[in-house]
């Protein structure tokens, strides 16, 4: 029994030593930077299979300005990656945009209402897509980079298979990077998972890719370099009012 009360009482003590420090240094790492998700912004059609994919871009108007208007600034995911992979502190009321899959309303409805507020964002492109109808042009592609707008890899194709081979997922990956480095200059460095689904060989992909930090569709804001590749976003749908979105950012910054 004496034994084992040492023994315990050794365990505490090494934990006592070892914890302050390690929390501290782990809290140090863990941001909570609001990434915002949004799909289209534009009215829904009557016949949209997912009409809650859809923001009007009165509403959206309206959800910027009051951020705006609340002192909320902007960074890209990639800014964000950076900032945290270095440890570096990020201002508070600091926001990021993400719009996911590259439909041509982003350029035409947001990318205007972005620049009226000073607003940066991440736009996450299926390349094969860019081109075809309803999605960006690579011209359209180009000038959202040169606007000062992230162009982050959404893969080539948006499928998901959770049986995709190792060199399936690689080429998925590698393709969009290929791609949207060949229109813009610049080698995406965050990344977007199609309908949010992950598979180990798609995230072992990613990582080889060099892709720094990789969003799913899950809810939260919360950031560390150990979790930089399966990270939560902010998901908006038309049902939040700028007044109750300022609410939700001001939860966590
Ligand atoms: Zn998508």
């Amino acid at each position: 029994m004496r034994n084992l009360i040492r023994a315990l009482l050794a365990l505490a003590c090494v934990a006592s030593a070892a914890t302050p420090a390690a929390v501290s240094a782990r809290d140090r790492r863990v941001y909570h930077v609001p990434v915002l998700m949004y799909h289209r912004i534009a009215r829904a059609p009557a016949d949209a299979v997912w009409p809650s994919l859809y923001v009007n871009p009165t509403k959206f108007a309206a959800q910027m300005a009051a951020l705006d208007n609340a002192g909320w600034e902007t960074i890209t995911a990639a800014q964000l990656a950076a900032a945290v992979a270095a440890g570096d502190t990020i201002p508070k009321k600091t926001f990021v945009i993400t719009f996911d899959d590259g439909t041509v309303d982003g350029y035409e409805n947001a990318l205007p209402i972005l620049q009226e507020h000073g607003f940066v964002a991440t736009f996450y492109v299926i390349t094969h897509k860019v081109g075809r109808e309803k999605y960006f042009s690579v011209e359209q592609v180009q000038a959202l980079a040169l606007a000062g707008m992230e162009i982050g890899n959404h893969t080539s194709l948006h499928v998901f298979d959770p049986l995709a081979t190792r060199s399936e997922t690689n080429a998925l990956v590698r393709d969009a990077q290929d791609a949207i480095e060949l229109w813009t200059g610049v080698r995406p460095t965050t990344f977007a998972y199609p309908y949010g689904y992950q598979s180990t060989n798609l995230i072992a992909s990613v990582r080889s890719a060099g892709i720094q930090m990789a969003f799913t569709t899950h809810w939260g804001a919360r950031e560390t370099p150990d979790s930089a590749l399966s990270l939560p976003r902010v998901r908006l749908g038309p049902w939040v009012t700028p007044e109750r979105l300022v609410e939700i950012l001001g939860y966590w910054r």
